[in-house]
């Protein structure tokens, strides 16, 4: 993805759309149709399928993943963990991955290692668990797919322009504690990196600031990509906000309390939110084309709304295939 993001004119602007994989056949299916009428519509440069910590939804991550890669062509990036799960997981689904043409994967740590014990190869429990205790951070993650594949994945990693919401950890925090190890995850290979979401955009300009002047000279023209979810409702907005630890502007919050009975006008002013949002941050400066990842949740109105207000949606590429088709078909005539 980063090679589509360098083929971009650099004033230009993209976007990407996450998802996750629903839990039932029939949340399948119905993500399936909306995927498919989202890919035509919106056009995406990418879309991210994310992956349980641990490994949970691993068969369901690929799945989705097979679908948005292989069945709507759709460019790739599959989230995968490293933490509390085995290393025979992680090289199969990097496996999969490539046979399936995704060339792009978001390294993560996912939760915690669970504890210290996992630590101690002597400790009989260690052994009994496979969880590979090779993986602590995400830089583990980083090092070995390059080892393992060169540069055949393009890895990015995550960053937190308000730093990270490490529950366990609140003393860990801050932007000046994850820095450090931001920069040695950009200095192991990590391609791109992708931010956790935020609604205060000066914290962000910051941070986007703070990370090209830095004196490590690492950051200076990676594709750094914000990420920003679309105001489904009120009590989502509170809670998401809450666990990434994402502050809310007093104005942005006084507009959505005055509403927030409101289903539906809680949604619309979220998309007037989000579309000031992008449209500020789109006449700052920026090192290369402006990216947006949009955490969909899965749903479609909503980002759709943002999106096309923010004229983000890409033209629709010329019918060539369809005229080559036709062409092909006179000349058999
Ligand atoms: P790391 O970079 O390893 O950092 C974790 C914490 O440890 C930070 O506080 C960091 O400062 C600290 N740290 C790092 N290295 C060291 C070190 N060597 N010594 C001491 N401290 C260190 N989770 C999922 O389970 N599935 C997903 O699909 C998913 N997608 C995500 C997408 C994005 C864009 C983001 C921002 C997060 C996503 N997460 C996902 C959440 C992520 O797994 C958690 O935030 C996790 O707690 C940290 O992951 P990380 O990759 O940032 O870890």
């Amino acid at each position: 993805l980063t090679d589509k993001i360098a083929a971009l004119p650099p004033d230009s602007n993209y976007f990407s759309l996450e998802f996750f994989p629903p839990k039932t056949q029939q949340g399948f299916s119905n993500l399936n149709a909306r995927l498919s009428r989202m890919a035509q519509a919106l056009r995406p440069l990418f879309v991210n399928v994310t992956w349980g910590a641990g490994g949970s939804t691993s068969q369901k991550s690929l799945a989705l993943a097979e679908i948005t890669q292989r069945e709507l062509g759709l460019t790739t990036c599959l989230h995968l963990t490293c933490t509390n799960m085995s290393r025979k997981l992680i090289d199969e689904a990097l496996e999969q991955a490539k046979v399936l043409g995704i060339r792009n994967i978001l390294a993560l740590r996912g939760d915690p290692p669970r504890s210290e014990e996992y630590m101690d190869d002597s400790d009989p429990k260690a052994q009994e668990d496979d969880s590979n205790r090779d993986f602590n951070w995400a830089v583990d993650l980083v090092r070995y797919i390059k080892k393992q594949y060169g540069e055949y994945f393009c890895v990015g990693v995550a960053g937190y322009p308000e730093g990270h919401s490490d529950q366990s950890h609140p003393e860990n925090q801050s932007v000046e504690h994850d820095l450090p190890y931001l920069v040695e995850k950009t200095a192991a290979g990590a391609d791109f990196i992708m931010t956790q979401l935020f609604f205060d955009v000066e914290a962000y300009h910051k941070y986007e600031k703070r990370l090209r002047e830095h004196d490590s000279g690492v950051f200076k023209t990676i594709p750094l990509i914000p990420g920003l979810m679309p105001i489904q409702s009120y009590q989502i907005l509170r809670r998401t906000t809450k666990l990434s630890h994402a502050n809310l502007p007093t104005d942005i919050l006084k507009r959505l309390e005055a509403v927030k009975g409101d289903d539906e006008a809680v949604k619309r002013v979220g998309v007037d939110i989000l579309a000031e949002i992008v449209a500020s941050m789109k006449k700052s400066d920026s090192v290369g084309p402006r990216g947006f990842h949009f955490y969909t949740l899965n749903l479609e109105k909503v980002a759709a709304q943002i999106l096309e207000r923010c004229d983000l949606i890409p033209p629709e590429p010329p019918a060539q295939e369809a005229n080559g088709d036709a062409v092909a078909i006179e000349e058999t005539d």
